[in-house]
């Protein structure tokens, strides 16, 4: 078992921003427009009601009070004033993960997921073997030729 392992990537990618502001009650105080959120900084608390901004689309917050910003894994160990990597230890238990305590090899799994496409298993045969053309019958030209001669 790699106990230490912590796969920041999949952390990020199995948890929104969105549940990490509910689940900090920072959700009501910031008001939504499209994917986009804006609000009083729950952090330094300025008197801007819009210094706190957060994109949801990449998961993403910026804070123009605090002049600090990132991911989910940067907004929890901010608000917990802990490591990343604990922050990404906090996320895995609080939402049951599961990413943590597993052994896994590596951390950066290819975003997309792997297409196998095989080649097409009833490809078309090759092209069947042609019998031999027959040679064609010579009788036209002789004849050709006879006639020829006799008009002359
Ligand atoms: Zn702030």
């Amino acid at each position: 078992m790699q106990k230490g392992f912590v796969p920041f990537a999949e952390v990020k990618r199995a948890v929104s921003l969105e549940a990490i502001l509910e689940r900090y009650e920072f959700l009501a105080s910031l008001t939504r427009k499209g994917m986009n959120l804006a609000g009083p900084c729950p952090f330094c608390k300025g008197s801007s009601g819009r210094q706190f901004q957060v994109n949801l689309v990449k998961n993403a917050w910026y804070c123009f009070g605090c002049k600090a910003g990132g991911n989910i894994l940067d907004l929890v160990a901010k608000k917990e004033e802990v490591s990343i990597r604990t922050a990404a230890l906090k996320l895995d238990s609080w939402f049951e993960l599961g990413l943590v305590a597993k052994e896994k090899p590596q951390a950066e799994a290819p975003a997309s997921p792997v297409e196998t496409r095989a080649a097409s298993p009833e490809a078309p045969p090759a092209a069947k073997e042609v019998p031999p053309t027959s040679n064609p019958p010579l009788a036209f030209t002789l004849k050709t030729l006879d006639t020829a001669r006799r008009d002359s």
